[in-house]
């Protein structure tokens, strides 16, 4: 291989590496997303939790208020009664009647009282919750918009870093590209060329220790390319750019 060659081919390996890796940072962007769509969720749960509180405390003070209006009703009944009665038997059991619903009407109302000093720590509640609420929520949406717009540039540097790659692979032959991306395809870390030199005499892929004689053709002969014995992979002592 040409030293040309060589130099485009490390080239070409550092976009890859760079491809591989804005490519794994858009593909974990949606699932980010979601979290961030998933903590604003939780954060209205909040509210519509205490919103389910005050509802539930409304019905009971409207239930007892009803119970109130039908006591009332009945009293006023008894009343009339009252006007109508024959003996004196039934008089002192209509005025009996009568106190104990007064009596059920007065705890119902102290009830009903209770009720309403609960709604109204529960509406103040509300009402400091909502501000966190909003204010959490605003800072998720935020960071969400950020996100996005990092999507929209990280995207457009993938699109200008496979036009580049595209430029580069035109001036390699086809069988040294062929060869490289078979071992890149090969290969976990993506990196199919290892740069040798003169500090250390492993293999900069695997680190396995190179034969003395290959260490020293590969130190002497920049311009060539050779393989490492134990992973395959291309080596050079030709310094990238
Ligand atoms: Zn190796």
């Amino acid at each position: 291989m040409e030293k040309e060659v060589i130099k485009n081919l490390l080239q070409i390996q550092e976009i890859d590496k760079e491809i591989y890796q804005l490519e794994k940072i858009i593909s974990d962007y949606p699932e980010e997303i979601k979290k961030l769509e998933k903590q604003k969720e939780e954060e209205l749960k909040k509210l519509k939790e205490i919103d389910g509180r005050i509802k539930k405390l409304n019905m009971e003070k409207k239930n007892k208020e009803l119970d109130i209006e039908e006591l009332k009703e009945k009293i006023r009944k008894t009343e009339k009664a009252l006007n109508n009665v024959k003996t004196n038997h039934e008089y002192r059991e209509l005025l009996r009647q009568k106190a104990l619903r007064e009596k059920e009407i007065l705890n119902l109302e102290d009830e009903v009282l209770n009720l309403m000093e609960k709604l109204e720590e529960l509406e103040k509640e509300r009402e400091e919750l909502k501000k966190v609420v909003d204010s959490d929520i605003k800072k998720i949406d935020r960071v969400i918009e950020e996100k996005k717009k990092k999507l929209e540039e990280e995207k457009k540097r993938l699109e200008e870093l496979r036009l580049k790659r595209e430029e580069l692979a035109k001036k390699i032959d086809e069988k040294s590209l062929n060869e490289y991306e078979l071992l890149r395809k090969k290969t976990k870390n993506g990196i199919v060329i290892g740069v040798v030199d003169s500090d250390s005499d492993a293999c900069p892929v695997c680190f396995m220790v190179l034969p003395p004689r290959l260490y020293s053709e590969i130190l002497k002969n920049p311009d060539k390319i050779f393989r490492c014995p134990n992973c395959g992979r291309f080596l050079t002592s030709l310094e990238g750019d």
